[in-house]
């Protein structure tokens, strides 16, 4: 391994999946954050999206949980809903309505929040007031408050 310290800017998904694929090739990342993270999934300045109602379909279920295994157990544990969803939506579509019927093609409902929150938990072994040290700092301090990945 050369590579010794990657920096991501924005500690949503999209950087914490990009977080966790980098800390595979750098000795440390540091995730910058603008907001402070609260300790419950609630929602927070720079996510407004997060107080809609969000799914995550199931090729983004396998990605997430090779990522960040237990994942999906977390979600369910704490809260998230499973929905068939083939028996559980309905559908509209050009072709008229879709046909429901039992499968075995689960996905999960969540706020966004809960799900920044696991994939956050289980993505770094820094605890939730190392994370915090550096949420609102800015790119010059932040580099001395470093959250590795194991
Ligand atoms: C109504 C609605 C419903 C949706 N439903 C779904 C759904 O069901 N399923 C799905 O997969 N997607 C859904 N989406 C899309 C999903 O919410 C977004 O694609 C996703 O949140 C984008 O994640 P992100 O990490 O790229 O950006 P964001 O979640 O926007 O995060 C950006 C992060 O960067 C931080 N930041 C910004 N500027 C700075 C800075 N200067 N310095 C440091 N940090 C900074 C912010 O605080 C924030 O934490 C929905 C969106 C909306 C609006």
């Amino acid at each position: 391994m050369t590579n010794n310290h990657a920096i991501v800017i924005g500690g949503s998904m999209a950087g914490l999946v990009v977080a966790r694929i980098l800390s595979d090739r750098f000795l440390a990342v540091t995730l910058i954050e603008r907001d402070q993270f609260p300790e419950e999934a609630i929602p927070r300045k720079g996510t407004p999206q997060s107080r809609h109602i969000h799914v995550l379909l199931l090729q983004g279920q396998f990605i997430l949980e090779k990522l960040f295994p237990g994942l999906r157990e977390e979600m369910i544990a704490a809260g998230a809903q499973l929905m068939d969803v083939a028996a559980d939506w309905i559908w509209l579509n050009p072709a008229g309505w879709g046909v429901r019927f039992p499968s075995d093609l689960f996905i999960l409902s969540f706020s966004r929040d809960l799900l920044t929150q696991v994939a956050g938990y289980l993505s770094s072994s820094a605890s939730q007031s190392e994370i915090n040290a550096i949420a609102n700092a800015n790119l010059a301090v932040a580099q001395s408050a470093t959250v590795t990945q194991s």
